[in-house]
């Protein structure tokens, strides 16, 4: 492999859910290697500074923003058609826009049940599904799904997050079914416990970072760049035959009991 199997220049890429942590990273990482950036998130302002802060560094006609709800259809496929339109073909989606809620199960009310659901799963339906249109008419594009250890691994009090990251594996698997047929490469990429905004609450728990170390093989928590690299091989030339995957970046935490 070369190094210029990685360059991605001119590609526009969408990043859901890249106002901050792991998404932003992503992105960041993206327009490192060439890309034409799209961020996307629902605070505004937050989005604006993640904005101006990405086109300082690599120039305003390379990184763009565009706020919508990944939950919503109609938003998912007005998003989608703005990006064609405004910035250009998209090549590369990251479907990273996610939420976690802790609740026991015996607890849990519907509608944070389905709020979690939508949010992690039925998103990259939605925005995968306006994504594929536009790239099976072209014959080419990457699709990657943010999936998480607990794709495979379950914890008490996050059943819909572990829920919808395990659906988010199949759907990955249904996409790839699809449309790999028609010049798609879909994979997911299942980041171990990564300190974001989403996890602050455990890194400051002292029981659960000690939990954390000792079930962690690498013996400490991933950060939002090591998502990166798994994130740019996936959405270069360098996967071109990968299909289907989910990629554990956890530390060898999945590896081990
Ligand atoms: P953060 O909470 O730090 O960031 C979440 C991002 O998603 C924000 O940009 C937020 O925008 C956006 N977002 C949330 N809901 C919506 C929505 N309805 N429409 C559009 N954007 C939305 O999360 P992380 O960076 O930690 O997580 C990113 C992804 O990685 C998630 O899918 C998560 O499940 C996954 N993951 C995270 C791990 C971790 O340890 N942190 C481990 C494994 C997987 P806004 O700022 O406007 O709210």
């Amino acid at each position: 492999m070369t190094t210029s199997m990685l360059d991605i220049s001119g590609r526009i890429a969408l990043v859901t859910g890249s106002s901050r942590g792991i998404g932003n990273a992503i992105a960041r990482g993206l327009a490192g290697a060439g890309a034409v950036v799209v961020l996307n998130g629902l605070d505004p302002d937050r989005l604006e500074a993640a904005r101006a802060e990405l086109a300082a560094e690599f120039g305003a006609d390379r990184i763009f923003a565009r706020r919508f709800d990944v939950t919503d259809a109609q938003a998912a496929a007005d998003g989608v058609a703005w990006v064609e339109r405004e910035v250009g073909p998209l090549r590369i989606l990251v479907n990273n826009a996610g939420v976690q809620h802790r609740e026991p199960m015996l607890d849990l009310d519907v509608a944070d049940w389905e709020r979690v659901l939508r949010t992690n799963l039925t998103s990259a339906f939605l925005v995968g599904r306006e994504a594929a249109r536009h790239m099976i008419a072209r014959g080419s594009g990457k699709i990657i799904n943010i999936a998480s250890v607990q794709t495979d691994l379950a914890r008490p009090t996050i059943a819909p997050y572990t829920a919808s990251k395990g659906g988010v594996r199949n759907l990955t698997r249904a996409m790839t079914a699809e449309w790999a047929g028609e010049g798609l490469q879909i994979n997911a990429i299942a980041p171990g416990y990564i300190q974001t905004e989403m996890t602050q609450a455990l890194v400051d728990d002292e029981a659960f970072n000690s939990w954390i170390l000792g079930r962690t093989p690498a013996h400490r928590w991933g950060t939002v760049e090591d998502i990166v690299g798994p994130a740019l091989w996936l959405a270069s030339d360098a996967s071109n035959f990968v299909n289907g995957q989910v990629v554990f970046i956890d530390g060898g935490m999945t590896t081990v009991v």
